[in-house]
């Protein structure tokens, strides 16, 4: 197989800050592992529209679909609030997800020992959590018509369709059983299909695909709202959680804060296989630009260096590499190494962003 590539993106604000340490981190791989990359960058966001006029260029989309993993930043930043809704920053990342077809989004709640107390829940609850929530990403109530606001008689009324396809269903459910089987073994599929058909069918989809492709997987179904209070109560009890966009979106915030910093947050969207096998896919830390912190060397690079973390497992197939990393991420934080977002305590010298990259550098070194 040729040298798998790389497209990184880096965008805005604290964006670039912390892809130059996992830039550092890829090429330590390259040198210490042997596994080299073809990596390529270009400008996504207010960089590519400063640039082009333009938040993603043709050239860098039809880049994307072409490499096996795009790596991005983040977008956006107060320079850009006033641009035209179709030229705005997060445009760009909406069309790398819409044109790749990344229905499959995965958000990973992990809790580092080093940061229970972190969570605003108990030690015990949080400490050793693992769990992954899968989000369908590209259908249901964000994109159903009909939609909009209408006048009807005296008054409007806001209008949005949650629709789903058998398909789409099937192919989220597959790419959720395909995961736990590298994981704990375990789907807890999560709809309303107590008051929606859409959770029926979702239900029933789930069921079909399991009994004719995954039976050797536990699967269980709960409501979603049930699931939320079941998140907060026990969260361990979970392995793979799979839903729908709506309820995806904040079960996933919910279980992302269980488990403290949003600099530590990384996650995966996840298309249909290339012809390479390999699915399209896109990494990204769960936070944004952070235009309050940018360019001081505050931003924690710790999520978007888990999110290359993802890249090394779900792409390239590199489970024991990415475990690597993310052991080398758990042994800095154990040793006290921490970005201002991390601290608790006054009069502890915290880390600068190059710092940090520095000491999962040294972790990984001591690995070998
Ligand atoms: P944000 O995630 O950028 O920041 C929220 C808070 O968390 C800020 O106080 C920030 O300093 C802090 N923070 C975030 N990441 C951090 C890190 N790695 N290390 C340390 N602290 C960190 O969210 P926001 O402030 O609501 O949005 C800022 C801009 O980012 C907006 O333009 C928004 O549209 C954009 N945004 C982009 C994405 C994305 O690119 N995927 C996601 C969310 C927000």
């Amino acid at each position: 197989m040729s040298t798998p590539s790389i497209l990184i993106l880096p965008g805005d604000g604290i964006g670039p800050e912390v892809m130059t340490e996992v830039r550092r981190i890829i090429d330590w791989f390259g040198d210490k592992r042997g596994l080299k990359f073809d990596v390529s960058e270009d400008l996504v966001g207010g960089a590519a529209y400063d640039a082009h006029g333009t938040p993603l260029t043709d050239a860098t989309m039809a880049r994307a679909q072409e490499v096996d993993a795009v790596l991005l930043g983040a977008v956006g930043g107060p320079k850009y609030d006033e641009l035209d809704f179709a030229v705005k920053p997060e445009r760009g990342l909406l069309r790398l997800r819409k044109e790749m077809d990344l229905y499959s989004n995965l958000r990973p709640a992990q809790c580092f020992d080093a940061l229970a107390d972190f969570s605003s829940l108990k030690r015990e609850v949080v400490a050793g959590l693992d769990i992954m929530i899968i989000r369908e990403l590209t259908s249901g109530i964000y994109f159903g018509e009909p939609r909009g606001i209408v006048k009807e008689g005296n008054e409007r009324v806001g209008i949005n369709t949650q629709r789903y396809t058998e398909s789409e269903i099937a192919r989220v459910a597959r790419s959720a059983f395909e995961l736990a089987r590298k994981r704990g073994n375990r789907v807890c599929s999560m709809e309303k299909a107590n008051v929606m058909e859409s959770g029926v069918l979702w239900r029933q989809v789930v069921t079909e695909v399991h009994a004719a492709e995954y039976s050797d997987v536990e699967l269980s179904h709960m409501y979603a709202d049930a699931g939320a209070m079941q998140l907060t109560r026990w969260p361990k009890q979970f392995d793979v959680i799979v839903t729908d966009n709506l309820f995806g979106d904040m079960l996933s915030d919910l279980a992302a804060m269980l488990t403290g910093s949003l600099g530590m947050l990384p996650s995966a969207s996840l298309g249909a296989p290339m012809a390479n096998g390999r699915p399209k896919a896109l990494y990204e830390p769960v936070h944004g630009s952070a235009p309050d912190i940018a360019g001081q060397g505050k931003a924690n690079p710790c999520a978007c260096i888990l999110s290359f973390a993802m890249a090394l497992r779900y792409s390239f197939d590199q489970g024991d590499e990415a475990t690597r990393l993310e052991n080398a991420v758990n042994a800095v934080l154990e040793q006290g190494v921490r970005t201002p977002d991390l601290l608790q305590r006054e009069g502890v010298t915290p880390a600068t962003t190059t710092e940090m990259g520095d000491a999962v550098l040294a972790a990984l070194d001591a690995s070998l």
